[in-house]
């Protein structure tokens, strides 16, 4: 089995070692990056192949899409699967999952990071180091959290959302879940005590719609 880890810059090389670590015990596998603008042919000792050349492999591949943008996640997902390629999962050693918890393919769990209990994740969710998530929360397709989210209880966030480092997502109700819209980006260390409409950007404390400033 071949394993590829999409992606050779910054956040597939953060996270190939998990994968290497995952994998150790078992026998027949090796792992690859895939990268179509690759700078080198090896990686942090791993071999950089083209999207082309790792379909002509012979032997049985799995893709993980290690890309923080969403939409370049989903573009990749869909010609992947139009190859007939199935993804895995990439999951910590560190990462801690309690009850009735439903994943959708692709995922990546970095370390130190957390699912409660009676959560719903999508497709191809980046949850990155030291993030969590609380119960019931629902979580779309193409979802990244960068290091170090808090994801409160009963949160939903729709496909396609960017929650920044440090952000803190305040908890919802089981009436009223707190709703980070589709495409919504969250800013590094934004307190959202609010709904937030797709496509906007929020930043501060509480967080706000960004503005830009006339420069
Ligand atoms: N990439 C690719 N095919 C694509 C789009 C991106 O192979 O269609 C690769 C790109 O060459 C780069 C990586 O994905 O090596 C994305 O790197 P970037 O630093 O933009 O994102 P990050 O690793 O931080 O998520």
């Amino acid at each position: 089995m071949i394993y590829a880890v999409y992606g050779a810059s910054g956040c597939g090389r953060s996270v190939a070692p998990i994968l290497e670590n995952q994998l150790e015990s078992r026998g027949e596998t090796k792992i690859v990056f895939v990268d179509d603008a690759a700078s080198a042919e090896v990686i942090n000792g791993l071999e950089v192949k083209s999207y082309e050349r790792f379909l002509r492999e012979e032997s049985p591949k799995k893709v993980v899409i290690a890309i923080a943008d969403g939409k370049i996640r989903e573009k990749l997902a869909v010609k992947c699967v139009a190859d007939d390629l199935e993804f895995f999962t990439i999951t910590a050693d560190e990462h801690v999952c309690m009850r009735n918890v439903i994943i959708g393919a692709g995922a990546i769990f970095s370390p130190f990071t957390t699912l409660t209990s009676n959560i719903q994740i999508g497709r191809h969710f980046h949850c990155n180091i030291g993030s969590y998530v609380e119960h019931d929360c629902v979580i779309g397709d193409y979802v990244t959290f960068a290091p170090g989210v808090k994801c409160n209880g009963n949160v939903h966030i729709d496909d396609h959302a960017y929650i920044g480092s440090g952000a803190v997502l305040k908890q919802g109700t089981p009436d009223k879940p707190l709703r980070i819209g589709a495409g919504a980006v969250v800013g590094m260390g934004a307190v959202v005590t609010k709904d937030v409409a797709a496509g906007a950007v929020v930043v501060g404390n509480p967080a706000r719609p960004f503005e830009k400033q006339a420069s």
